[in-house]
């Protein structure tokens, strides 16, 4: 019937729109502990080499053996002194905390 069709044809727009504005689902949602903050924020069960921590931005590394051993991709920072500055500065580098975000409450 056309009549119906005319009725539902509003409402796919109207969920588009919706969509558009809904910024969360553009989010990844973790699901493993960053080694640094220790928030739920890596995807793919912490098997996410190069992605960046959006609370501490450690960048995931996944050469290094021990939390003491520098990471190229961190700045030449190991994971204990990104873990130290994130507990001061809230992260990995005082002059990247302009980009971290907080954590969200189910992180
Ligand atoms: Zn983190």
């Amino acid at each position: 019937m056309i009549t119906d069709e005319n009725e539902f044809l509003p409402e796919v727009v109207y969920e588009e729109i919706e969509n558009k504005d809904n910024t969360e689902s553009m989010e990844i949602r973790g699901d493993s502990k960053c080694p640094c903050c220790g928030y739920l924020t890596i995807p793919n069960k912490g098997d996410a080499i190069g992605y960046i921590c959006p609370v501490c931005m450690w960048e995931i590394d996944l050469f290094i053996e021990n939390d003491e051993e520098p990471s190229d991709l961190n700045h030449g920072l190991s994971l204990k002194e990104a873990t130290k500055n994130y507990q001061k500065f809230g992260a990995v580098l005082q002059r990247l905390k302009q980009y971290c975000r907080e954590p969200k409450e189910y992180e």
